[in-house]
């Protein structure tokens, strides 16, 4: 697609994405980070990104083997966590071969740990429930499922972990409920400890540990709600890692009372310059963006208007009388931050990038 001539593309600045792991670092100066970079780095491109923080990141977390394995075949060496562990014991060949790290979060994963013949020794994370209710074993097993891990003579490296489901809310409680239950769990175990999100790096320093995991973050958006500013970003330090552009294609003046687009979601009040953008949900622009969505034409904020089409846009040109045909158009970046547009559209930007569609062009770029 690299040859296509519509005008689309992301945009991806790996100097940011440095900044920003660095960023994640200097909160958590003790710990190890971690880069998460599965979903294909939240769109970013997984190899492109892994290879930028090459002899920066401590190391990689994945969702699968499949992510790790096109890391480790283009060249990425290093600690590499499978986040949700193998799906069947003969992907431990594949860990073994490849010297990944796993989760092991339930007891068909330990029993295929305890019966596996690797070559080398298999390091292990512990993923403990402690009010996700989702992927971990209860507090209560830890003990011993941590004792038959420390005894079997193949598993090297063990690190119990869990997972928040509320680090992105500062003032919510539960968080500080599931530290609690970590530490009971542990109860003083002398082992590696990793709990915080991109969201816990940031408010949570108690949760630092001795790995973090930044997702989100890295890519230069802040976890939490109500941050569709980048005022927010800036008290964060993170810088937008990804400029999503399409051009301006054509320009129309209609009159008070014409509708736009499909059902006519919009109806000018007055005579309205509009523009049509290249772009549209089959690319990965939400269809569920509202009227007054923000966007920026020529470097200048303006808004959507009328719904997204498969394909296109339109957009309110009100007051940039010199747009013209070519014109940028930034559907999010770092004049329209990202969490602006996924709340306009109900939805978080992680969904934002990881919708991203085949027909978008990625140009990677350094400051
Ligand atoms: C995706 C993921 C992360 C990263 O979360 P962010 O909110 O993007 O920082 C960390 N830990 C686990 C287990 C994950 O699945």
């Amino acid at each position: 697609m690299s040859r296509s001539a519509r005008p689309l593309r992301a945009r991806i600045h790996l100097d940011a994405i440095r900044h920003n792991y660095r960023r994640a670092q200097s909160l958590a100066p003790h710990s190890r980070a971690l880069a998460v970079v599965k979903a294909d780095a939240y769109g970013h491109g997984a190899v492109a990104v892994a290879r930028a923080l090459t002899g920066e990141a401590d190391g990689f977390a994945v969702a699968c083997v499949e992510e790790a394995l096109e890391l480790r075949e283009s060249g990425i060496r290093g600690p590499m966590l499978l986040l949700e562990g193998v799906f069947s014991p003969d992907e431990i060949a594949l860990v073994d071969r490849a010297g990944l790290a796993m989760v092991v979060h339930c007891r068909e994963q330990l029993d295929w740990v305890l019966a596996a013949r690797p070559s080398r020794r298999l390091d292990c994370w512990i993923k403990l429930d402690t009010g996700m209710h989702r992927l971990g074993f209860c507090p209560s097993e830890f003990a011993e499922v941590n004792a038959r891990l420390a005894a079997c003579p193949h598993v090297g490296e063990r690190v119990a972990m869990t997972h928040f489901a509320r680090a992105d809310e500062p003032d919510h409680p539960y968080t500080s409920v599931q530290i609690d239950a970590f530490e009971r769990a542990l109860n003083g175990a002398r082992i590696g400890r990793s709990l915080a999100n991109s969201a816990a790096v940031l408010a949570w320093p108690q949760t630092h540990g001795d790995w973090t995991r930044p997702g989100i973050m890295l890519y230069g958006v802040s976890p939490f709600a109500g941050t569709g500013s980048n005022a927010n970003l800036e008290a964060g330090e993170l810088r937008p890692a990804m400029t999503l552009e399409s051009a301006l294609i054509a320009i129309r003046d209609l009159k008070a009372g014409e509708p736009i687009g499909y059902g006519g979601r919009f109806v000018c009040e007055r005579p309205t310059r509009i523009g049509v953008a290249a772009i549209g949900y089959a690319d990965g622009y939400p269809r569920q963006a509202r009227d007054g969505t923000p966007i920026a034409v020529g470097g200048r904020p303006t808004r959507l208007i009328g719904r997204v089409s498969m394909d296109l846009i339109t957009l309110d040109l009100t007051g940039l009388e010199t747009a013209r045909p070519g014109d940028p158009v930034e559907l999010w970046g770092r004049t329209v931050p990202a969490a602006a547009v996924a709340e306009a559209s109900d939805t978080i930007a992680y969904q934002l990038f990881t919708a991203i569609g085949r027909r978008v062009s990625r140009r990677y770029e350094e400051a």
